[in-house]
Parts: C-alpha cells; structure tokens; sequence
C-alpha cells in the first residue's frame, strides 16, 4: 500500500514494495507491531530506550508538565522552570566541574552547536584563523551540516557538493593519523577535533586501547579542542559510568549528547561546555546561537523522571552487567562461517559483523521471524544495543536468535 511517509535511511521502492514495520507498543525490552507479534529490542530503538519501553512514569512527568505550561522559551533571559533545574542536576555529573549545559532538540543539533561554538570560541580569543574540525573515519555525527561534513561514512556525504570547506578526515583508530594531519596543516588552523568514544552508526567498533587518551593529549598539546560525542554512549551506555568521558577521564572542551537524556520518551539534546569555552561568552560577548525547542520543558521533565529511573534502579551497574552478558553471549557466533566476527567488551554495545556486507539487510528480516527486532550499522553489522533492563536469559534468547537466523 503506498503510504505518504518518506522514511528516514530507507529505500523507499524497498518500503514501498515491501511495506513497512509497524510498531505499535513497547515494554521492558519487548516491542509488539501492529499485528500484536512480539519481538525482542536488540537496538532501544536507535540506541537511546535506555530505561526500556513503557515507562508511565515517564508519561506522567510530561504530562503534568505539559498541563503546567508546554514550553515558553530559553532565548535571552528566559528559561522554563523544570528546564532551569535539569541544566544544575546534568552539571552536578558532568565530567569537566562547572561546565555549562546548552540545550538542544537532538544529537545533530548539539553535534552542530559544538562545531559553531568550536570556531566562535576561537574568534573570540583573537585565533580567527583556527577554523578547521576534524573528524575520524567511520564516525557518524548527525545529519545537519557539520555532522554529515563531519562523517567519515562517505555515503552519507556525497552529492552535496562542499557542505563546510573546514572539515578534515583522520584515521579512526591511529592517533599518529592526528598527529601527522596537524603537522601537515598547522595547529593554528585547527579549531577542533571531534571523536565518538565507540564509533556507533559506522558499526559499533571500540576504541583501541589508549586511543581515547592520546588523542585527549594531542588536543591538549597543540592546543585544539576536544569535542566527545557521546550522543550514543552518554547517560550509562559506556556501561558502569554517566559517561564514556568519565570512565576514561577525557575532559572534553566539549561534549554532546541527546538520546539517553531522556531515553528517547520525548527528543532532546544538551552540549556540555567546559569552563574555559564558555568563559568569553560570560565575561561581555553573547552567543547568536539557540534553537526554539532547546530545554523544552515538557522535554526537561522527561529527562528529569528519566534521570530518577536510572538513578533509583542503579541502571549504570545494569549497564555494565550487560557489558560482560553481550561479550559472553555473543562471542561464541564468531565462530559461525557468515560472521567476520563479534565486537563487544565496553559498554552495553556490540556488533555481529557478517562476513558478507550485502546480506544485511535481508538478515534483518530474517532475525524478525527468530522474535528479534534488529538492525545493521555500518558495513554489515548487526547493531546490538539493548535497554539496560535487558536481563542476562533475554540476552542469550537473543543470541539464540541471532544463531538460528545465520543458520
Ligand atoms: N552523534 C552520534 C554519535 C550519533 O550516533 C547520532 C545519531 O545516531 C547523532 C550524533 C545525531 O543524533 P540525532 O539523530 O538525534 O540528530
């Protein structure tokens, strides 16, 4: 039947043609579709139901809300009141003490705020001319502007033409690449440098041992700033820790997050700023910078009785409980003949990576007929990316099904 939706990352001759997966309800780790078949979530969705589906509390927190007042603004002197709250209680763990917390509707737009601001701050400080950010390859940042110049999926940035003249690639796991790009160009060019501290949508693959240090210690050398983006990792998912920024002591200038703000119950995104960007916008300048919806207050109260489930339910430790459960569990597939192999170890994340990149998507379908609710990243992998109240016996009923669709 053809439907008026133009879904996003499809081929809409496939949907078309095929029809579309139809969701209808959610709970715990489970999703039900339109004709009330169940399926286990390997995914949260697109990695951000980190507290699970079906939580009311959730719903009441935006309701009462909403009822309250819906939103107003955060331009200029106003702010929402629960909005004003939330930015003192995401500071109190943020992983730079006295950072700022700048509000946003999602991850591409906090990844692009990040690259602006990266740039602003330099014309500040009298560096105009430190305007170039560099990204990795494999990484994906958003679909706005900066993030998709940004990408080192070339798919997602060709037949655009130049979206940002200033946007360089390095190496992903090879901090020398860095190294060697800032000597070629100058660290008086470079504004910044932007890192996922597991590359997410490019595959799910870890960072090697000591990267994430280097690079932190590269930036902090050549004086570049260093911007983490932890819209996948943030809020638990790096498993034991709020932030992949804390469990590896990164100091970002910068670091961006949306997703499991909120668990994905209402969109939202925050930047967390350090003190010393945010400095010259305290001390006379202002930012021309903000967007409508950033710190909307029905969005704050999400994230807010959010923040109380992880909290209250010690959902970090479940995280990293399902860090050791994924890498038991999905280990053995390696040895299957259609799997390259398995990525796992850090956090609650993994891939299944299938020898053959092509037949992803029909192995998507195939998992949906084991009960799992999949999807593939990067070159054919199979993103594992469960809610953290995903217990150990769904996560072998998981790879169960993972291993009887490979056959
Ligand atoms: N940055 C990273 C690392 C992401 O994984 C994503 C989305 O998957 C984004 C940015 C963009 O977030 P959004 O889709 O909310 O705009």
């Amino acid at each position: 039947m053809a439907s008026a939706l133009w879904h996003g990352f499809a081929d809409m001759g496939a949907v078309e043609k095929n029809g579309a997966f139809v969701v209808s309800r959610g709970e715990g780790a489970y999703i039900w579709d339109r004709e009330g078949t169940r399926y286990l979530d390997a995914t949260a969705g697109l990695w951000f139901t980190n507290v699970g589906h079906g939580r009311t509390e959730i719903a009441d927190a935006v309701a009462a809300q909403l009822s309250k007042i819906a939103h107003f603004s955060n331009f200029g002197d106003f702010v929402p009141e629960t909005t004003q709250v939330l930015a003192e209680r995401l500071a109190a763990i943020a992983p730079v003490a006295g950072s700022k917390i700048f509000f946003t509707s999602g991850g591409s737009d906090s990844v692009d705020t990040a690259a602006k601001l990266a740039r602003r701050y330099w014309h500040e400080v009298g560096q105009p001319e430190k305007t170039i950010i560099v990204g990795r390859q494999k990484a994906y940042h958003g679909m706005h502007v900066a993030g998709t110049a940004l990408a080192g999926i070339p798919v997602n940035r060709e037949g655009y033409g130049e979206l940002m003249a200033d946007a360089a690639t390095v190496g992903w796991d090879d901090a020398k690449s860095l190294l060697e790009l800032i000597e070629k160009i100058g660290a008086n060019k470079i504004a910044a440098f932007f890192a996922e501290p597991i590359i997410g949508a490019g595959g799910v693959y870890l960072p090697p041992e000591g990267y994430l240090a280097e690079v932190r210690d590269i930036c902090r050398e050549h004086d570049i700033l260093f911007v983490v983006d932890e819209v996948v990792t943030g809020f638990g998912r790096i498993g034991g820790e709020w932030f992949a920024s804390t469990r590896f002591d990164l100091q970002p200038d910068m670091m961006t997050t949306a997703k499991g703000l909120t668990s994905g119950y209402v969109p939202m995104g925050a930047v967390f700023i350090a003190p010393r960007v945010a400095e010259p916008f305290y001390a006379g300048s202002w930012w021309r910078h903000g967007y409508t919806y950033g710190g909307h207050a029905g969005a704050a109260a999400a994230a807010m009785a959010n923040l109380d489930i992880l909290e209250r339910e010690n959902l970090l430790a479940e995280s990293k409980r399902l860090e050791a459960s994924l890498h038991t569990h999905l280990q053995p597939l390696a040895e299957h003949p259609r799997v390259a192999e398995v990525r796992s170890g850090l956090g609650a994340v993994a891939a299944v990576q299938l020898a053959d990149p092509a037949e992803a998507l029909p192995f998507v379908k195939t998992l949906r007929e084991q009960g799992i609710s999949g999807r593939a990243a990067g070159q054919g992998a199979m993103q594992i990316s469960p809610t953290f109240v995903m217990t150990d016996d769904q996560v072998a009923e998981m790879a169960a099904g993972i291993l009887a669709a490979l056959g």
